[in-house]
């Protein structure tokens, strides 16, 4: 379920698809268990960190093949490798440079849709290609050709259908084998059309009370189809008296690598669903529309929970993480969970262990750095938000990795996991 890697072993070769970290309370070593000499090329369907969180530990155990995977994805690998060094391993930037810069150097972008061939030291080992899998930007299943004709496929995360903002994953025509990803395949989830009534609904009501709206997101995916949602509730269904009401709130998007993200998101326009097509022809700005403020600094965003606090005027807040682990969101909820104006509206997955479940749960209080924080403010639950929830994977990194390196003084030296991360 997580913590993907599948190794393909033919008579000329070998591939890895993916190279992820595990979630949830399962503790495991990071190292890579199997030998990398080998392996002809690493496949990677998307840039979630389940997908390709132990990919520096792959390089640190030798791997040195390409590493195929679509544009996008290409563009979002160092975006989200860099990011998840810094915040959760506290590793410094030189040493996160050298491993992006690595991993730079191996990366070989290949557009959607067409066939490539994958050498190996002697014989080609398969053809691949990539074909759009509507989970986040730049997701893919991949289709594997041996030369004996056969084709397996690997499927990654999909979807959901629906999404206005990525167009539909497609079938593929054939697959002798398919491996298939089944995380979330035996739920059923709140319907990807009824979501955006769902959030308007909640966020009215919010309105009335008044105070802050938090809306704690991942920053790749469900982020940008919260955004996207939005922009539809503001531009389209507002009658003339919500209007106004909803023209005093700013959206603000309080997470510089959520921003970068999207502006990755704006960059490969050409990937984006009819609906969202549309919206840009018809001169609108899904993703960053005129109510919606970014926040890059940390005195801005320092500056902001203060004023918010002080004055309780009404703003919808999107930050990281969607499970409250750590990011900017936890100084938000130490300054406006006591606020009984606040409402929280939690919109993935939360994973157990995590100070997002523990609010779901009703708790009375909770524990937020070292401080007792009173939980007074609404929580709301909703589903439908798409994309995968990462971030209990690295609240459970922490024990992985003490016991990884009380384990083997290990030749990977990945540096030691940092205590949940209050700024961002
Ligand atoms: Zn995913």
């Amino acid at each position: 379920m997580t913590g993907s890697c599948h190794e393909l072993a033919t008579k000329q070769g070998k591939l890895l698809i993916d190279c992820g970290l595990f979630q949830g309370s399962e503790v495991r070593p990071l190292d890579i268990e199997f030998d990398v000499h080998d392996v002809d090329a690493l496949l990677i369907t998307h840039a979630h960190i389940d997908h390709i969180g132990r990919l520096p530990w792959l390089l640190a155990a030798g791997f040195n093949s390409p590493i195929f995977c679509t544009l996008a994805t290409a563009n979002l690998l160092p975006l989200m490798l860099d990011d998840a060094l810094r915040l959760q391993l506290g590793m410094a930037r030189k040493g996160r440079e050298k491993v992006l810069k690595l991993i730079r150097t191996l990366t070989v972008p290949l557009h959607y849709g067409t066939w490539h061939t994958v050498n190996g030291t002697s014989d080609p080992v398969a053809d691949i290609r990539f074909q759009p899998a509507g989970h986040i930007l730049g997701s893919a299943y991949i289709e594997v050709r041996l030369p004996s004709e056969e084709i397996i496929v690997f499927s990654g995360d999909l979807g959901p259908s629906n999404t206005p903002l990525l167009p539909d994953p497609k079938p593929p025509r054939r697959a002798d084998i398919l491996v298939i990803e089944s995380t979330y395949g035996d739920g059923v989830h709140e319907s990807v059309a009824q979501r955006g009534d769902r959030l308007k609904a909640l966020i009215t009501r919010s309105l009335v009370n008044g105070g802050v709206i938090l809306i704690p997101a991942f920053s790749v995916g469900r982020t940008q189809e919260l955004l996207f949602d939005l922009e539809t509730i503001i531009a389209t269904q507002l009658d003339d008296f919500e209007k106004r009401e909803w023209s005093k709130i700013p959206v603000i998007l309080d997470s510089p690598m959520a921003a970068k993200v999207t502006e990755q998101y704006r960059t490969f326009k050409a990937l984006w669903g009819e609906e969202a097509k549309e919206k840009l022809d018809s001169g609108r700005h899904p993703l960053a529309f005129e109510q919606c403020i970014v926040i890059n600094s940390h005195t801005e965003h320092q500056a902001l929970i203060n004023r918010l606090k002080q004055t309780g005027e009404p703003a919808i807040v999107v930050a990281a993480s969607g499970m409250c682990n750590g990011g900017r969101m936890l100084n938000y909820l130490e300054a406006l969970l006591p606020d009984p104006r606040t409402d929280v509206i939690l919109a993935g997955y939360q994973a157990e262990g995590t100070l997002g479940r523990e609010i779901q749960n009703g708790a009375r209080a909770v524990t937020i750095g070292d401080n007792t924080i009173e939980v007074n403010a609404h929580i709301h639950s909703m589903s439908g938000y798409s994309a995968m929830q990462i971030s209990a994977i690295y609240s459970n990194l922490s024990r992985a990795s003490e016991k990884h390196q009380n384990k083997s003084a290990s030749s990977t030296a990945m540096p030691k996991h940092k205590k949940r991360s209050r700024k961002r």
